[in-house]
């Protein structure tokens, strides 16, 4: 089954809503294994809609229109369907009773507009709406589908996954199952890995493998199609093994998992204790350490220092070092991760100098350059980095680069 969205409102055009139903309905079509080829976006206008929808249902089987099923004058996909599929519009009394009892359960007056809501194409089955007005409807052409769901996410999403799903489910003969797992690498560009991997780049039909770049890391989205999603793991699990292989020291996690909590779970198990030392971070790295639920099992302390004054009181840092390399340089970033790890009594450390722009760069300590450390029993050791970007996206590349950083020390005492 070929699916296609529309997506009707003139507020996504101009961009002052971010779709966020389009994606809903493909990852949940993805899961029932239809296969979505087109999805369009067009603005409340009658000429437009049944423009989009004529083409849709041309190339089509099935038909998901999100949007445009409210009260008001511009709300006019119920209008558009009933033109495109040649069926007039009747008061459906099955539509008035819902939106009546909605209206009472709610304690709020019914206005003259919602019994436009109540007018249906002939024929067509009403998809209930318990969490607002519009009900949706499925409607029969032949052998083609049109869905239709009204555009608040809430609302769209209760009727898909209560209604719409198990409806699609049995329509479907023969029923295929896409399965995705995304593998996640850091301290690796987008095409340096698109050149390690080349060859399963290049050999690949089921699973497809696709790479992602995002900022501070890379992912690669492994796909499969099966009868089961047992069977679409088991096509996964080998091309997944290669690619880690072929890509170790890189490889961090897959799917939820994040550089912080991959980070966590390696600390956890070895019972050992982590604390952080930000400058140009201003506790951004703290801040993510802290996101991932169970931290306080490992994480101490973080400091935010961020003047050579509290990297002094705080930190222990000599102030001859601060003269002699400057606050951001590798020296003092060493002294900042022992300083840490000295007075919190933790088993490692991690501390981060840089500088993090827009202004403050020299020739010799351009914007970007950031020295990072990382402490372990008598151990310390740093790297020197540059990143380009503006502020916030310099701050969370050091918080991605220190925490990537840190794993592969952890890793390599194992
Ligand atoms: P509608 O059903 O067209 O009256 O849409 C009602 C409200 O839902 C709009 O004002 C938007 O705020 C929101 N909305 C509509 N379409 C979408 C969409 N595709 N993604 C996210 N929100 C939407
Ligand atoms: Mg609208």
């Amino acid at each position: 089954m070929k699916a296609e969205l529309v997506i009707i409102g003139t507020e996504l055009l101009l961009g002052e809503t971010v779709d966020t139903n389009a994606a809903f309905l493909a990852q949940e079509l993805a899961a029932l294994g239809i296969d979505l080829y087109y999805k369009s976006t067009v603005g409340d206008n009658w000429v437009r809609i049944i423009e989009v929808m004529t083409q849709a249902l041309a190339r089509s089987d099935l038909v998901i229109a999100s949007g445009g099923l409210g009260p008001t004058m511009d709300d006019l996909t119920r209008e558009a369907i009933s033109a495109v599929a040649n069926l007039p519009l009747e008061l459906d009394q099955e539509a008035m009773k819902m939106i009546e009892g909605y209206f009472q359960q709610t304690k709020r007056s019914m206005s003259e507009n919602n019994r436009r809501q109540a007018f249906l194409p002939r024929g067509a089955k009403i998809i209930a709406n318990h969490w607002g007005t519009a009900p949706g409807m499925i409607v029969n052409i032949q052998d083609k589908i049109i869905v239709a769901l009204p555009g608040v996410p809430r609302e769209l999403k209760g009727m898909f996954t209560t209604y719409v799903a198990p409806y699609l489910s049995q329509r479907i003969t023969a029923k295929k199952t896409l399965v995705s797992r995304t593998l996640k690498f850091a301290g690796i560009g987008e095409s340096q890995l698109a050149e390690l991997v080349h060859d399963e780049l290049l050999n690949q039909s089921n699973p497809t493998i696709a790479p992602y770049a995002s900022l501070g890391e890379v992912k690669l989205r492994i796909t499969a199609k099966a009868d089961s999603s047992q069977q679409a793991y088991e096509l996964i699990q080998p091309v997944e093994q290669r690619l880690i292989h072929q890509l170790n020291g890189y490889y961090y996690g897959a799917d939820h998992e994040t550089l912080e909590s991959v980070v966590g779970a390696m600390l956890r198990e070895r019972q050992e204790t982590l604390a952080v030392a930000e400058s140009c971070t201003g506790g951004l790295i703290t801040n993510r350490i802290t996101n991932v639920p169970g931290s306080s099992e490992y994480f101490d302390r973080g400091y935010i220092t961020y003047s050579n004054q509290a990297k002094v009181e705080l930190l222990g840092v000599d102030p001859s070092l601060i003269g002699q390399f400057g606050a951001v340089s590798r020296e003092v970033a060493v002294a900042m991760a022992e300083g840490a790890r000295a007075r919190a009594g933790t088993d490692w450390s991690l501390a981060v100098t840089g500088i993090a722009g827009p202004a403050g760069g020299s020739k010799e300590k351009p914007v970007g350059l950031v020295h990072i450390a990382v402490s372990a029993k008598g151990n310390t050791k740093a790297k020197q980095f540059r990143f380009n970007g503006t502020r916030t996206e310099i701050k969370f590349l050091v918080a991605q680069a220190a925490l990537n950083f840190l794993r592969q020390e952890i890793k390599d005492t194992e």
